[in-house]
């Protein structure tokens, strides 16, 4: 079943023709950042399976692991969308611009070690206080 999702204006569409290789919560302090809030819900997806329309803005950083990491954008909302870089391959889609947030469900979270206070996992996910390996 293909997961469709987009940006809050409505600019950038996307469809995703394969099953999540993963989907998990993000509290690396990137994550916080740039989602404004406690950490970032992500599905990792083969790029090769991610068809996108509509203009996009990158910020590139280098993440923990020393990998340069690509956030991508809507230009006239900010809604984030998806990042690369972390894995080869893979994207890594924001699960808040899925249409139907229901179509995926977290398995871990990552970086538990820096979640706030006020936002803290939740129990029965896999934790991890950093990146897992591999
Ligand atoms: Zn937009
Ligand atoms: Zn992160």
């Amino acid at each position: 079943m293909a997961m469709t999702g987009g940006c809050l204006c409505g600019a950038v569409r996307y469809e995703v023709a394969s099953a999540p290789a993963f989907a998990g919560h993000c509290y690396c302090t990137d994550c916080r950042r740039s989602s404004g809030t406690g950490h970032a819900t992500v599905v990792g997806v083969a790029e090769a399976d991610l068809k996108l329309t509509g203009e996009l803005k990158a910020y590139t950083s280098t993440a923990d692991s020393g990998a340069a990491v690509t956030r991508y954008f809507c230009p006239t909302c900010g809604s984030g969308i998806y990042s690369k870089g972390a894995r080869p391959g893979m994207v890594v889609l924001k699960a808040g611009s899925l249409d139907d947030p229901e179509t995926m469900k977290p398995m871990a979270a990552l970086y538990v070690a820096r979640a706030p206070s006020w936002d803290r996992p939740a129990e029965g996910l896999m934790m991890f206080e950093a990146m897992p390996p591999g």
